[in-house]
């Protein structure tokens, strides 16, 4: 792993380089999505001895499709590596440990948040604010390299708060040179509750759907070139030969969780769920 993070590949989860955290340090609340409760820090039954999860080709028919939809952007093999310097959590201490599973969230938040700075770094409209941007992605890359004491004491909050200022501005910027004349170009749809809406081939090119709850919406065959995606809710949400070329601030584990099919067209940013295709 680099010193400085600089590949958006180190920004995706790499089970091999981490302790697996995720299945540790998370609290799991029995739902469609996880098959049982499970408490944060008391590792998953399915986590075997090599960190490996022992039903991996199995999970969405046995009832964990939400573990399939995660991912941690590389905060796991940052606090596994790095932040721990590979001390394994079963070998450690168990005081080690409960550090570990209480600062694997707060990275992870970090590492979200480097995500969303290293795409607005390469939005030529947020040309602008770039100087504003590469001080906060500097700013938020120290941060996770902090020791487990600062991260444990770190307002990722107040952090999160001032980088968003920061990612409005570019939000702003980049659906300004969104094409289209349609009726939904540039709509402000944030937070906008469209649970099961019918939007089937909407033009949605340059709106704002940050923070929108789109759980089981039909966006088939819908524009949303240049949208904006931050933290928009995909949970069931159908994509199928919907064109998002361009969007931004879309993440896989939103991608994941949202249906669709070999005819949508996705940012480069993003891979295709193999679920989409795999009948799954
Ligand atoms: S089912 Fe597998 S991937 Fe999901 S938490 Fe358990 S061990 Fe991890």
């Amino acid at each position: 792993m680099p010193d400085q993070i600089t590949d958006p590949s180190d920004l995706r989860g790499d089970c091999a380089q981490c302790f697996g955290l995720c299945c540790v340090a998370l609290p799991f609340a029995r739902s469609a999505d996880f098959a049982l409760n499970k408490p944060a820090g008391k590792p998953c039954p399915n986590l075997q001895g090599d960190h490996r999860c022992g039903i991996h080709a199995d999970l969405r028919q046995k009832g964990f499709s939400g573990c399939t939809v995660y991912d941690c952007f590389g905060a796991g093999q940052k606090v596994s590596r790095i932040t721990f310097g590979g001390q394994d959590w079963r070998t450690g201490s168990k005081e080690d440990a409960r550090r570990m599973f209480d600062v694997f969230p707060v990275v992870r938040q970090l590492h979200e948040l480097l995500w969303y700075l290293t795409e607005a770094l390469g939005l030529p409209a947020a040309r602008p604010v770039h100087p504003e941007l590469r001080k906060a992605l500097e700013r938020t890359e120290r941060l996770t390299r902090g020791t487990p004491g600062e991260l444990a004491a770190l307002d990722v909050a107040a952090h999160r708060q001032e980088v968003n200022v920061l990612l409005l501005r570019t939000s702003e910027l980049a659906r300004a040179g969104a094409g289209g004349k349609g009726k939904g170009k540039g709509k402000d749809r944030r937070g906008a509750d469209l649970i099961g809406a019918r939007l089937k081939g909407a033009d949605l090119r340059g709106a704002s759907l940050r923070g929108a709850c789109l759980i089981a919406a039909d966006l088939t065959g819908a524009d949303l070139r240049g949208a904006d995606l931050i933290g928009a809710d995909l949970r069931d949400t159908d994509l199928t030969d919907a064109d998002l070329t361009g969007a931004f601030f879309l993440t896989q584990p939103q991608v994941n969780a949202a249906r669709g099919s070999a005819g949508t067209r996705l940012p480069e940013s993003v891979g295709r769920p193999v679920h989409w295709t795999a009948g799954g």
